[in-house]
């Protein structure tokens, strides 16, 4: 199949592209690496009637450090957050589930943002955004202001983004020597999306957990924080006992979906191995 006829648009600033996007009445669509999209258009999942293309504006591009922030533009590639210094040292989650998002050639064309506007909730790097505690900076019509990943996640394919408005960079709280953290997925081959995938990010005092922000994905319409999980570890040791606890409150941190492929039972069985494996490196200092 084709996609419908499109007209196509590329503006050079974020007023261009929203001014673009209002004079179609809204039967636009925001392009980015194209690697959702594309396929979604040639299915005649969507068919808008202006593609407005994202990769001719700069200051949606760009990793900047900041007042203890680490700002990535909306257009920073899937491997650019492999190869990013700043990036691996101030939001390692998004460097470590990189290697897991698809194939390296969707990785070279494949944004941050576009997986973020996207919200599929058996994605890495959205669940990691809300694992990491970071705020997304959305401008619109109505201006600009930063959602954070607590909120901006509303269901199935849904987030905080209303028509029209842009993704414009994520905001993530820097990562410092003081924390601990771990991304790890359980997939039938390595590429395809996860059965069941997670990642967490703690402070620690020796073995104490101080904070702990857990977050599973592909468990749900929506990355989900595992917040039973996270209580039951806050304040303790990372003792054998504690692991055991915060695994038992998994069956009621997650309600997966049950479907013929994957039970409700596997995916709540995998995520509690693979919490116990998470949780187990974070217990080792790096
Ligand atoms: P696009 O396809 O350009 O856009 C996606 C959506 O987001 C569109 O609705 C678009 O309008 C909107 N959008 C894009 N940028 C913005 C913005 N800045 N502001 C507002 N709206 C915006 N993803 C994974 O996470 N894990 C995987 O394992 C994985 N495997 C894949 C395997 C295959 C074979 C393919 C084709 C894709 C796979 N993907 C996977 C998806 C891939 O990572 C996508 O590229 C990514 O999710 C979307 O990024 P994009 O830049 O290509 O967005």
């Amino acid at each position: 199949m084709k996609a419908r006829a499109f007209s196509y648009a590329r503006p050079s600033t974020i007023e261009e592209a929203l001014d673009a996007f209002a004079s179609a009445g809204d039967d636009a669509s925001y392009i980015a690496g194209g690697q959702s999209l594309v396929p979604a258009l040639a299915l005649r999942l969507q068919a808008p009637s202006l593609l407005i293309d994202l990769a001719h504006i700069p200051s949606l591009r760009g990793v900047e450090l900041k007042d203890g922030w680490l700002r990535i533009g909306a257009l920073t590639r899937h491997c650019e957050a492999l190869a990013d210094p700043l990036i691996a040292r101030h939001a390692p989650l998004f460097s470590a589930a990189a290697p897991f998002v698809a194939h390296p050639a969707i990785r070279n064309k494949g944004t941050l943002g576009g997986s973020l506007a996207l919200a599929d909730p058996a994605s890495e790097f959205p669940a990691m955004a809300l694992a990491m505690g970071a705020e997304l900076e959305i401008v619109g019509p109505r201006g600009a202001r930063r959602v954070p990943a607590d909120d901006y996640f509303v269901d199935l394919f849904q987030t905080a983004i209303e028509p029209g408005e842009l993704l414009v960079a994520i905001h993530v709280p820097a990562v410092a020597e003081r924390h601990r953290w771990a991304f790890d997925e359980l997939a039938r081959r390595r590429g395809d999306y996860a059965l069941v995938g997670g990642g967490i990010l703690a402070e620690m005092t020796g073995d104490r957990v101080d904070h702990i922000r857990i977050v599973f994905f592909s468990v749900g319409s929506t990355p989900v924080r595992a917040r039973q999980a996270e209580a039951a570890l806050t304040g303790r040791s990372l003792i054998p006992a504690a692991v055991a606890d915060a695994q038992a409150t998994i069956d009621a941190d997650l309600a997966p979906p049950d479907d013929e492929q994957v039970p409700a039972a596997m995916r709540l069985h995998l995520a509690r191995v693979l919490l116990g494996r998470l949780l187990g490196r974070i217990a080792e200092p790096a």
